[in-house]
């Protein structure tokens, strides 16, 4: 099973890409946890990323392709994987069907702009151990520190209210046409943003199930 989410930023795709993936027993292919990781560990990669990130803007599609391709062809992804936040844009697309990639299902989370702008700028992160917060929705249960590991929880450079809205704005103007595209091959299918990660993972594996 080869699938690929799609959504604007704070759609939810990597939760829902993370719940499908343990259910399914496939990997999920993050382009952007990749970066960070390149970033982490300050690869030439990385530092070419950071740049583009920090802005909020996409890294080139040559970077990427080269990233994901050589992730697919891990033996872990034999039967199958998930696509999180890649491709993005029409040319990446058009690489991954050049590597001769078939996909089973696109599946496109609609969430509305006011949604994730709330859901981004509340975001708080634990670089440590990686767990979410949120503000308001779900607070660190003493302020700053994660109630995993205890380490101080931050925001995402790219999570401050500017830079949400430009990542917005690349998402409709770069990536949304991805559904046109997937829409043409017969792939796409769209899956209202609930609000509720349970209710929004029960209409996907609908889909997957075939109902
Ligand atoms: P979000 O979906 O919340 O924006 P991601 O973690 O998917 O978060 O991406 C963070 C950043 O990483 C993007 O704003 C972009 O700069 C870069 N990035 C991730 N995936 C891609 C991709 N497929 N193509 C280009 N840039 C990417
Ligand atoms: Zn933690």
């Amino acid at each position: 099973m080869k699938l690929i989410f799609l959504g604007p930023p704070g759609a939810g795709k990597g939760t829902q890409a993370t719940i499908v993936s343990e259910k399914l027993s496939i990997p999920t292919i993050s382009t952007g946890d990749m970066l960070r990781a390149a970033i982490a560990a300050g690869t030439e990669v990385g530092k070419l990323a950071q740049t583009y990130m920090d802005k909020g803007h996409l890294v080139p599609d040559e970077v990427v392709i080269h990233l994901v391709a050589e992730r697919v062809s891990q033996p872990d992804c034999q039967k199958g994987y998930i696509l999180d936040g890649v491709p993005r844009t029409i040319a990446q697309a058009e690489a991954l069907e050049a590597e001769g990639i078939q996909f089973d299902h696109v599946l496109s989370i609609e969430s509305l702009d006011d949604t994730v702008i709330g859901r981004l700028t509340g975001r708080r992160v634990c670089p440590n151990c990686r767990a979410i917060y949120h503000i308001k929705g779900h607070p660190t249960k003493v302020e700053g520190l994660c109630d995993v590991c205890g380490g101080r929880v931050v925001q995402r450079v790219d999570d401050a209210p500017e830079t949400v809205r430009e990542r917005l704005e690349v998402y409709h103007s770069l990536t949304e046409p991805l559904k046109g595209f997937y829409q043409q091959r017969g792939l796409l299918r769209e899956v209202k943003d609930t609000g509720a990660v349970a209710d929004t993972n029960q209409v996907i594996m609908d889909i997957l199930e075939g109902n």
